[in-house]
């Protein structure tokens, strides 16, 4: 049996995180405990005065030239080989652009022309629907071309087969945290003769990921997450250089382009993960992104990894020592090496439950139909903020507090 554990238990766990200081190098809202920094990170205090200098100096003194005299135009490779190291690759393997949902359509076009006579795109039914609703529209638009073929977790392997061009699954799942092995099924995806596509969107920044050690050939990961880029920050893609010379991507934009500024008539891709531009890189969030990435390279995915785990395993302990019988099932796995950086809970009340919590200051997330979802940035959250939210949420239901028609309203973004 575990044993109790008391306030004073987290705040001997802060004095002994060699991470406490991070927190200073964010801003957070006084009394605000976040627990969304898997939906949208926090905001580094280098970042607002750094947009101050490029939107001031580099826009309104520089204009144009800022293209040139402030690098602008090599923003989306530099930001890429800063987030290489967060995912086991090189420098020349990663470009920032665009969002995920459009990488992964360039992506899957990619992976077909690499697999000329396969037709499948093999998914999970947990994987991120817009993920998913990517390759509908692909096959929509492709009539006939491409298939897509989603499964349960355990019909994966089944479903692998001598028909499949791509395998697309995500690290970590979205809903439950479940880590997924990422060496396994790239495996198993190569051994069929597919294309690995990963997305590392919940992973990048708290999960050490070796795409290069797993043998992956596609990735894609979020840039506004734990990366903390801000919101609609772009995202990246990573592709293993053994495929670059035969990389085609079907987006044939101008800052794809091999010359853009010879304005020729015919499309002639840029060398290497460049061709996976397509227009105007959007200078001021990869600015804020580069910002957020330098912030975590400082301390390294490692120590982020350790206190993550440390973090989520606080949170299950006490939500069994203080929330037992109160209806939360967990949806996250036990074991803290299973799991991402964030741990759900699926609940009857959770929607009113997430908004009563959000009416106190603690802002966890809920996805539909039943979870509530708890993000635990090792960056920048204390231990104690474990401890006060799962009291508080204990009270919340305890004293029935969600039980308020002001907390059952459904905003558009949830
Ligand atoms: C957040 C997230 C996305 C976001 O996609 P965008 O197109 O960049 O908005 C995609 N996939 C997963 C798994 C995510 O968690």
């Amino acid at each position: 049996m575990a044993r109790y554990l008391t306030r004073h238990d987290a705040v001997a766990m802060d004095r002994a995180d060699d991470l406490a200081g991070l927190r200073g190098e964010f801003f957070l809202p006084e009394g605000v405990i976040y627990l969304d920094g898997n939906s949208l990170g926090a905001l580094p205090k280098a970042t607002a005065p750094r947009l101050i200098d490029v939107i001031e100096q580099e826009w309104g003194h520089g204009l144009i030239r800022s293209w040139n005299v402030h690098g602008w135009v090599d923003l989306p490779l530099q930001a890429g080989a800063a987030i290489a190291q967060f995912v086991g690759a090189d420098s020349d393997e990663v470009v920032v652009t665009d969002s995920i949902s459009v990488n992964i359509f360039k992506l899957l076009v990619a992976a077909l022309r690499l697999r000329p006579g396969r037709t499948v795109v093999v998914s999970e039914l947990d994987n991120f629907p817009s993920d998913l609703y990517m390759v509908q529209g692909l096959a929509d638009l492709l009539q006939g071309r491409v298939q897509l073929r989603v499964v349960r977790r355990d019909q994966l392997a089944q479903a692998i087969d001598e028909n499949v061009a791509v395998v697309m699954l995500s690290h970590v799942d979205f809903r439950t945290g479940e880590l997924h092995d990422m060496a396994t099924w790239t495996a198993v995806t190569h051994q069929a003769g597919s294309i690995a596509l990963w997305d590392v969107a919940h992973s990048v920044g708290v999960v050490p990921i070796e795409l290069h050690a797993c043998d992956v050939d596609f990735a894609v990961g979020c840039g506004y997450k734990f990366l903390n880029g801000g919101p609609g920050a772009p995202s990246f893609v990573y592709a293993a250089r053994r495929l670059h010379e035969d990389l085609q991507q079907p987006l044939w934009g101008w800052f794809g382009h091999a010359a853009p500024f010879q304005f020729g008539l015919g499309y002639n891709p840029a060398p290497g993960i460049a061709r996976f531009q397509v227009g105007t890189p959007p200078v001021l969030s990869l600015a804020a992104l580069a910002s957020g990435v330098e912030v975590l390279a400082r301390v390294g995915v490692e120590r982020l990894r350790a206190k993550s785990m440390a973090l989520t395993d606080l949170f299950i302990r006490l939500m069994e020592q203080e929330c037992a019988g109160l209806g939360f099932e967990l949806a996250s796995p036990l074991a803290p090496e299973r799991r991402g950086s964030h741990v759900a809970y699926r609940h009857a009340q959770a929607h009113p439950i997430a908004q009563a919590l959000i009416a106190r200051d603690i802002i966890p997330d809920f996805r539909a139909p039943d979870l509530l979802r708890f993000g635990l940035a090792p960056a920048y959250l204390r231990f104690i903020e474990v401890w006060d939210a799962v009291t508080c949420l204990r009270e919340i239901v305890d004293d029935r507090l969600w039980d308020n028609d002001e907390y059952r309203r459904r905003h558009k973004v949830t």
